[in-house]
């Protein structure tokens, strides 16, 4: 994720001479959701159930599973997942763009499996180095383009008002076709995922190098802490270990992680620890975006961990999606304040901006060509903030300028595609009138230059 440009030439080289759709990533990266018995290779696909019977005969085929192999399979022999779109679609850009698969292929977590991984059949499987783990779907927020299938209160709300209106006949996140589709969380208690996860982990243990704990919301789940306290008993010392985090929780909870986070890093028992934490813009835009968020505690328990975990790293996930471009500069503004107040040798502050491909309605490719002149302007003024150190990196820019670059592709588009545009633009219309309606609050005053969509 936070890369050096200039070696990512490199690492698409290297890549495509297995072939050109050959990516580690589906090897060496894993999100299982326990939470679902589903996994991906990378988080970029959708997940696929893990069968329970392949997990009873061997605990890795909660990474392993037949599924996936048959993924590795395509991949060695040129072909392209169809899964794995959203770098496909950067790959088929005209002139040069990287895609995760390039960003993927130079990671520390794969150069070093490259041979192993290049040269063994594709049903050997293996232990993956970076993991990513979800322990259940407790969650206090319900943000616009996350589902109940990764949050109890999203569950809760489908539950009592049904799924969201869509110009189609079916409606968004309809509890129904979620529980058909095998997409509603199991229960916390007695899931056989987290039970077989928890047998694995003495093995799995061994080769990873990056363990980091996704949700729902980790720091409402007790499995979370027990990581805390596994690692505690059986130091790791060469890994890097993360969590992800809404930071909207109880006092006693945040209190409780500063705690356990301090006592692994004052004692080595980690190589190093990240805080992920999800904001998409700024201030009241961000509330609205991430239903449950309270901005101003949010700021506070950022600096708090900055300020009690000085060798601990904080890392902003921003998916940028349609409603993130209005009031993304003091966001900016406010990350650059951090970086030079936080300032620690070991430590960084990192920003990270994938674009939201899903749900459709929310991509920035639906929106008013005019926000494409927001975007540079706000490309051109990242860019006068440039510094690796202190200001906004190159590769964040490049980053940026990669999502005008998809945003542009809209103003090519055939007439099928623009009809496509036009249903993505009703539907924009219909889930925000009925979050309104349901959450008690106001898009029209939040966001005044895109009331025309509304
Ligand atoms: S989506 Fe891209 S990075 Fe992810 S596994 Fe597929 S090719 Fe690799």
């Amino acid at each position: 994720m936070f890369n050096d440009p200039s070696s990512i030439e490199e690492a698409k080289e290297m890549l495509n001479s297995v072939s050109p759709s050959f990516c580690m990533a589906k090897w060496m990266n894993t999100t299982i959701h326990l939470h679902l018995g589903r996994t991906h290779s990378c988080h970029l696909p959708p997940t696929h159930k893990i069968p329970l019977k392949e997990v009873k005969k061997n605990v890795n085929a909660l990474h392993n599973t037949q599924e996936k192999m048959k993924q590795r399979k395509m991949m060695l022999e040129g072909k392209r997942p169809k899964g794995c779109s959203a770098c496909w679609d950067i790959e088929d850009l005209p002139g040069t763009h990287y895609s995760d698969r390039h960003y993927r292929g130079q990671d520390c977590w794969t150069k070093p499996f490259f041979d192993e991984v290049s040269t063994s059949s594709w049903d050997t499987p293996i232990n993956p180095s970076y993991l990513e783990v979800s322990f259940s779907a407790g969650c206090n927020f319900k943000c616009a383009y996350c589902s109940p299938t990764f949050s109890s209160a999203w569950q809760k709300e489908v539950e009592k008002f049904g799924g969201y209106p869509q110009s189609g006949a079916v409606k968004h996140h309809s509890p129904l076709w979620l529980k058909t589709a095998g997409l509603m969380p199991l229960k916390d208690e007695d899931n056989p995922y987290v039970e077989a996860f928890w047998k694995w982990w003495p093995d799995l243990k061994k080769d990873l190098m990056f363990f980091r704990i996704t949700g729902g919301e980790p720091l409402l789940s007790q499995d979370t802490f027990k990581a805390f306290d596994m690692i505690d008993a059986d130091p790791m010392e060469e890994l890097e270990f993360s969590i992800n985090s809404n930071l909207g929780i109880p006092q006693v909870h945040f209190d409780r992680f500063i705690k356990k986070t301090k006592s692994l890093l004052d004692h080595k028992k980690v190589r190093h620890f990240i805080l992920h934490t999800s904001v998409d813009t700024w201030g009241e835009q961000a509330e609205y975006i991430r239903n449950g968020l309270n901005f101003e505690q949010y700021q506070r328990y950022v600096e708090t961990y900055l300020l009690e975990v000085p060798n601990g790293s904080l890392a902003f996930m921003c998916t940028f999606n349609a409603l993130s471009i209005d009031n993304f500069k003091p966001l900016l503004e406010w990350i650059i304040s951090l970086r030079r107040r936080f300032h620690q040798k070991g430590r960084d502050i990192y920003l990270d901006t994938p674009h939201l491909k899903y749900p459709n309605f929310m991509a920035v490719q639906i929106l008013p060509e005019c926000y494409q002149k927001k975007m540079r302007e706000l490309i051109t003024w990242a860019k006068e903030r440039q510094d690796p150190l202190y200001g906004i990196k190159p590769a964040e820019v490049l980053k940026l300028e990669r999502i005008l670059k998809w945003m542009e592709e809209v103003n090519t588009w055939d007439k099928n595609q623009l009809k496509q545009l036009k249903t993505e633009r009703k539907n924009f219309s219909l889930f925000f009138r009925e979050h309104d309606k349901r959450r008690g609050t106001n898009f029209k005053k939040l966001f005044p230059d895109l009331k025309s969509l509304y």
